[in-house]
């Protein structure tokens, strides 16, 4: 199933894809409940829709999840943006992780589908971007085998983990200021239940700026897979249904190009993830305001 949201008299409605159409769930109130339901029909054959729906084109979709903690986040989870990154962390001698690297965005980075992103010219003057697949979780589990990791998977959609570059390094070299900023973390446009994803591994995903291919990746290059991510950041840490974990993005930012390319005011950002689709997001200065915080700015 191909799940979005979207606001109808100020309430978010979630519904089904089914062909060129959006199709509303009946008995189902929002996300939540649909991953209540997916844990006693994992394949969701008892949910049904109401009506005819409407036309996928042009609609208004809010992000396919509602983040209630963090954003949860694994950094260098491939060996070539990992090596990329090499010269930009002076002062900072690291290896190759032996485990994935944990970050975490603040819930107000989550941005629409479709919703201008601010391009923070006040704050920061190397606001970037990165492609990723994102992983929802659909049970709670703390300490989750590898083997059985995939089985808390509700479903996966694509993040653009937009990152302020000079705030990540001014900060003491952590990773938090620098990809907190608000409306920094478009999620969607669907959530595609795990059951259609056969192996998170053999996905191809890309980045392509004003048209431009920037970034060209493959999840089998990721150096820990997502269940060996959900494994090793559940080690006494309870997952929650509904947690959304960013799984690292491949090689081609911004700031490893030479020279170096940051994202500027009208820039179209369009990450696509086969077998999820393409999140496109318009770049806008003088845009200040999170989602959560208050009006959806129109992504033209
Ligand atoms: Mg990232």
């Amino acid at each position: 199933m191909k799940i979005v949201r979207y606001e109808s008299n100020g309430r978010p409605i979630i519904a089904q894809i089914g062909g060129n159409r959006i199709l509303p769930l009946s008995d189902i109130d929002d996300l939540p409940a649909l991953i209540a339901r997916w844990e006693t029909d994992a394949t969701l054959s008892s949910v049904q829709s109401c009506g005819p729906g409407f036309e996928l084109a042009g609609a208004s979709l809010l992000a396919p999840v509602v983040a209630t903690r963090n954003v949860f986040c694994v950094g260098w989870n491939y060996l070539k943006h990992f090596d990329e990154s090499t010269s930009k962390r002076a002062g900072q001698g690291v290896e190759l992780p032996q485990h994935p690297t944990f970050f975490t965005k603040l819930p107000t980075t989550v941005a629409p589908p479709h919703a201008a992103v601010p391009l923070h010219e006040t704050h920061t003057a190397q606001l970037d971007w990165e492609v990723e697949l994102a992983v929802i979780i659909g049970k709670r589990g703390r300490d989750i085998p590898e083997a059985d990791a995939l089985d808390y998977v509700f479903g996966y959609t694509i993040a653009n983990d937009i990152t302020a570059r000079d705030l990540q390094r001014a900060h003491g070299g952590q990773w938090f200021k620098g990809k907190s900023l608000d409306s920094t973390c478009p999620l969607g446009p669907v959530i595609v239940t795990a059951d259609e994803i056969a192996d998170p591994q053999n996905l191809e995903l890309s980045f392509h700026l004003n048209g431009q291919s920037m970034q060209q990746g493959h999840t089998r290059n990721q150096i820990f897979t997502v269940a060996r991510i959900i494994a090793e950041l559940s080690v006494g840490l309870t997952l929650l249904p509904g947690d959304v974990i960013l799984t690292g993005t491949p090689e081609g930012i911004g700031a490893a190009r030479v020279p170096p390319v940051f994202l500027k005011d009208g820039d179209i950002m369009e990450c696509n993830i086969s077998g999820i689709g393409l999140l496109r997001n318009v770049v806008r200065a003088g845009l200040e305001v999170s989602p959560l915080l208050g009006t959806i700015p129109a992504n033209t």
